[in-house]
């Protein structure tokens, strides 16, 4: 049995979208040598995809692929060089608060605390001061973080550190969560309780989501959707549906689903050509 591939409903909203999206950047400094004879180098070419209300969607593709380089784009903090994105339909020329982003650093201000972490981008919207304490701190019950609002990042460990970037991304109600490898730091069994966490809040809170991994199984626990990026220029090479229930609970996909898991890996690991002995491998 092969993983469905994706049908296209039209009464469904699309939250991102991006169309016939190319990229080219002018190879300079450390990156001279990935650049053509011209001094360019095309990181994404012509890609089309987008993402409806509520939807998980992860990217996965080799180092240097284009990843990072679309979520930029998605956030506006990039151009397409070619092509447009769309958030609520509307499109992206400039960062705006539609969307927000998580990174693989929890990049916290060491002077604020965990409470006032949270609120940071509620207050630049100007949020009032008591409701937006009552928005953090139920944030960060939802993400068993209660006991340490009042502690400040350098006395929590890593992986509550990302527990609390999590909430803050999710505080100003985004459209789109953008996550560029959000867990890629963490060990293994941290990395399995903040899947759950942010499954059962992206969940609950009904988000859609765009996320970048290195991890496959990781994309399958958290997915509804798992696109594939070629090697650079980064085109989409496949797109699967991940049919497996559950979404919000990946340890219960960890656990008892483990024969539709390994179907999806060995697709993935195909796709990926990895375990080639050939060179074709991609990483
Ligand atoms: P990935 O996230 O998939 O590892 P990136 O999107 O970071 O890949 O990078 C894709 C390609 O674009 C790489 O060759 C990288 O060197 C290049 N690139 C990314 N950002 C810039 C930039 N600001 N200027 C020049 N080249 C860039
Ligand atoms: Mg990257």
């Amino acid at each position: 049995m092969n993983p469905p591939i994706k049908q296209t409903d039209s009464n469904e909203i699309d939250r991102i979208e991006y169309r016939n999206v190319t990229k080219v950047f002018n190879s300079q400094g450390k990156n001279k040598s990935e650049g053509d004879n011209n001094g360019k180098i095309t990181a994404i070419e012509d890609v089309n995809f987008s993402i409806n209300d509520g939807e998980i969607v992860s990217l996965i593709g080799p180092s240097g692929c284009g990843k990072s380089t679309l979520l930029n784009m998605g956030a506006g903090l990039y151009q397409p060089t070619v092509g447009n994105v769309f958030v609520d339909g509307e499109r992206v020329d400039s960062p705006n608060s539609h969307v927000a982003f998580m990174l693989q650093k929890d990049l916290l201000l060491p002077w604020r605390s965990i409470r006032e972490n949270v609120e940071v981008g509620l207050e630049i919207r100007n949020v009032p001061a008591a409701e937006r304490r009552l928005r953090a701190l139920a944030l960060l019950e939802k993400i068993h973080l209660e006991e340490f609002v009042n502690m400040y990042p350098h006395q929590l460990s890593g992986g509550m550190r990302q527990r609390a970037a999590m909430a803050r991304t999710l505080a100003v109600d985004p459209s789109v969560l953008l996550m560029d490898e959000p867990f890629s730091a963490l060990d293994a069994q941290t990395k399995m309780i903040l899947q759950q966490d942010l499954a059962q809040s992206l969940a609950s809170e009904n988000k859609t989501a765009l996320m970048i991994t290195h991890d496959l199984s990781e994309a399958i626990v958290l997915s509804d959707r798992i696109i594939v990026i070629s090697a650079r220029p980064g085109t989409i090479i496949a797109e699967i549906i991940v049919d497996i229930p559950n979404r919000e609970n990946p340890m219960d996909r960890r656990q008892n689903q483990q024969k539709e898991m390994a179907m999806y890996i060995a697709e993935l690991m195909k796709l990926l050509h990895l375990g080639d002995t050939s060179e074709k491998a991609i990483v």
